[in-house]
């Protein structure tokens, strides 16, 4: 008999249930959960500027003239001035010749891949990179083709011998589990010797790293490269919600004629296109990044003094093995009031379970001290 609604997850087993409690950031880097106010290590607000004064008076601001929601699709009624004068600005910063924005990071991938291939085309992807670009991928009924995490060669070796009509690579810049980058020159040098193009989603560099917190395809010199397309998104370093794509300007305005999840979804509320900018400005300020950067150093030197590896990046995963052993770190550095999240299988690989530690400008120094203390060894 076919199992009722009711039943109908029933497969999932308890101890993988992903568990919703709710829970209320309070204050810059502070998050209340369970009654109780935790320093929050588990936020991707990498500069703090979901709390900065300026960008809430900027939306505020917006919220005094215009209406809360953009009311349709931009392809219809919801194509605020405020998108247009945030996509030059993103262009410009970052080194591109346009920009388009959509909705969330997910439904701007998901259209995304699902515009770039069809059949007959081939997707190489790094085995780690985000679900998003792996649904958009599914989607577009091209053939997906993985390769190990940043293995060059292997990918050489796929291209090489994986005959398609169109080839399109696709990697995160900065990966969401274990802050490590990809090789953009690298992918760029394989993307002209198979004639394939890049999709470099850089989420998590975005504000982070990279000269100016431009990101990791800024610092590796390839922005504007003619075989890259660069996703960001705003819900990350720039505090808000919202995605980007950045290329030549012909692959946009091509873009703009076929990206599905935005031609046929409301665009986001026009207040985050006025705080977004104002976003981009603070970062060009530079304190921001900065003051990551330090807490960075800090974390890498005292990981270092308790024999653990660090990354460059705002994201530093404590791998601890076992589910059980990630769940129960969790716990503990709960009680000491950190919430640092418990990331598990399928989210990462078995057997690699681990704390995901997210730095943020808005952390206390010593606070980011007393965290690797408590930190398991
Ligand atoms: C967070 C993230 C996304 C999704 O972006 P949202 O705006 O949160 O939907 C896509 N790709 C990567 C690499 C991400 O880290």
């Amino acid at each position: 008999m076919a199992p009722d609604a009711a039943h109908w997850f029933a497969d999932v087993p308890p101890a993988r249930r992903r568990r919703l409690t709710a829970s209320r950031r309070v204050a810059p880097a502070r998050i209340r959960k369970g009654g109780r106010v935790l320093w929050d290590f588990g936020s991707n607000d990498y500069l703090g500027l979901s709390w900065h004064p300026a960008l809430r008076e900027a939306a505020k601001g917006a919220l005094a003239e215009g209406p809360l929601g953009s009311g349709a699709s931009r392809y219809v009624a919801g194509d605020d001035p405020a998108w247009h004068a945030l996509e030059a600005e993103l262009a410009g910063w970052k080194g591109y010749e346009a920009a388009l924005v959509a909705g969330s990071g997910m439904l701007l991938n998901i259209g995304l891949l699902q515009a770039l291939a069809a059949r007959h085309d081939v997707i190489f992807a790094d085995r780690l990179v985000h679900a998003s670009l792996i649904d958009g991928a599914r989607l577009s009924g091209a053939r997906l083709v993985r390769y190990r995490h940043l293995r060059l060669d292997e990918l050489a070796a796929l291209l090489a011998r994986t005959p398609a009509r169109r080839r399109v690579i696709v990697t995160d810049g900065v990966f969401s589990m274990d802050g490590d980058c990809a090789d953009v020159g690298g992918l760029l040098t394989l993307a002209e010797e198979y004639d394939a193009i890049v999709v470099l989603d850089d989420a998590h560099g975005l504000g982070v790293i990279g000269p100016g917190g431009r990101g990791l395809a800024a610092s590796a010199g390839a922005a504007g490269h003619a075989r890259l397309v660069e996703i960001g998104t705003f819900g990350k370093a720039l505090g808000g919600y919202g995605a980007f794509v950045l290329g030549p300007k012909a692959f946009i305005e091509g873009l703009r004629q076929r990206l599905r999840t935005a031609i046929y979804s409301t665009m986001p509320p026009p207040l985050l296109a006025h705080a977004m900018l104002r976003a981009l400005a603070l970062v060009q300020e530079g304190a921001l990044v900065h003051a990551l950067h330090e807490r960075i150093r800090t974390f890498q030197q005292l990981a270092a003094a308790k024999g653990r590896p660090a990354t460059d990046t705002a994201i530093q995963p404590w791998v601890l093995g076992e589910d059980e052993a990630a769940l129960a770190a969790a716990r503990r550095l709960e009680a000491q009031g950190f919430f640092v999240p418990a990331i598990r299988p399928p989210t990462v690989p078995e057997g690699t379970a681990r704390l995901r530690i997210s730095l943020s400008a808005a952390h206390p120094l010593e606070v980011v001290q007393a965290l690797v203390e408590a930190l398991p060894a």
